[in-house]
């Protein structure tokens, strides 16, 4: 079973007190983008076999939305953070490459 701590109340909460909210990190397309690159925001994801940024809701806690680095194979978290946050922070992308050497992460500036 999955389970993520909340970063805004502490709870660690198992995968049915959250809801999932799909890939995190995504650049959302604004009216003026192009029909490819909206079909891109709406349709493509990255669906990995490994280390992936997801978007969680603390649904039957404080219903905040957070983002978890887990690995989609082994259920291994890395680590959650605040919504808000616009990239994965340091300290668990470090947690990631210790632990998958070799790894990269997309660029994220
Ligand atoms: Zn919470």
């Amino acid at each position: 079973m999955l389970i993520l701590q909340c970063p805004y109340c502490g709870v660690m909460a198992d995968e049915t007190e959250l809801s999932p909210g799909g890939e995190a990190h995504l650049t959302r397309e604004g009216p003026g983008a192009s029909d490819d690159a909206f079909h891109d925001y709406l349709f493509m994801r990255e669906n990995p076999k490994g280390v992936h940024f997801e978007r969680w809701r603390h649904a039957y806690g404080c219903g905040k939305w957070f983002h978890a680095a887990r690995c989609t194979t082994t259920l291994q978290v890395f680590g959650t953070y605040k919504a808000q946050t616009t990239e994965p922070p340091k300290d668990i992308r470090d947690r990631i490459t210790k632990a998958r050497p070799g790894w990269t992460w997309r660029d994220y500036a």
